[in-house]
């Protein structure tokens, strides 16, 4: 994928399917909408998302990472409502992925300035992670006191932990659960791409 919308420009994450962003995906709906336009076949979702040709859809369909087809005809054929609702879920998720990533990044943030005060660096940063204590940190006056974390269900958070890929953050392999993260592992580099992933 391209990284921005082809055409508005507006940046994509990589969670994104397709090279147009959702309000311009939905601008070609509304097209087809208009137009009455009940099945859409590969070509007409491949414009939808922006992308060269059907056979780039039809690879994407394959990896499951499109809307699901019309089931028992064995074709390319996709309900508009289908394709809709499953675009709206989409953006949910991201939305809630992203949120849920931004608390955590700020939580591991906050304790990773703050972890001299903790005994070592193989602790685990535990149930702070999810912003569910007062922790002792460093205020922006230098002072150490009592600072609040961003809250974060963990249930989500743990979600999105099973989102990230190995390969794009090693440090988390092996890592089921937010709080097991021991603080050798918490680097700015991890925060920021975490940031920058939904
Ligand atoms: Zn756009």
């Amino acid at each position: 994928m391209t990284g921005v919308c082809l055409q508005c420009g507006i940046r994509l994450n990589r969670y994104h399917t397709g090279n147009l962003c959702y309000a311009c995906q939905d601008k070609r709906l509304e097209k087809r909408i208009a137009d009455r336009e009940d099945l859409i076949d590969a070509e007409g979702y491949a414009e939808m998302l922006g992308l060269g040709s059907a056979e780039q859809l039809k690879r994407l369909a394959r990896k499951g990472v499109l809307a699901p087809r019309i089931p028992a005809i064995k074709k390319y054929r996709w309900r508009r409502t289908d394709i809709e609702d499953w675009r709206k879920q989409k953006q949910r998720a991201g939305d809630v992925f992203r949120k849920i990533a931004m608390g955590i990044s700020s939580n591991l943030r906050k304790c990773r300035n703050d972890s001299f005060i903790c005994l070592s660096l193989s602790d685990k940063i535990g149930s702070k992670v999810y912003g569910q204590a007062l922790v002792l940190g460093t205020t922006d006056t230098g002072r150490i006191e009592p600072i609040t974390l961003v809250k974060v269900e963990r249930d989500m958070a743990l979600r999105m932990l099973e989102q990230l890929p190995n390969k794009e953050f090693p440090e988390l392999i092996g890592i089921t659960d937010w709080a097991n993260l021991t603080y050798d592992k918490l680097n700015e580099d991890l925060i920021v791409r975490l940031e920058a992933y939904f």
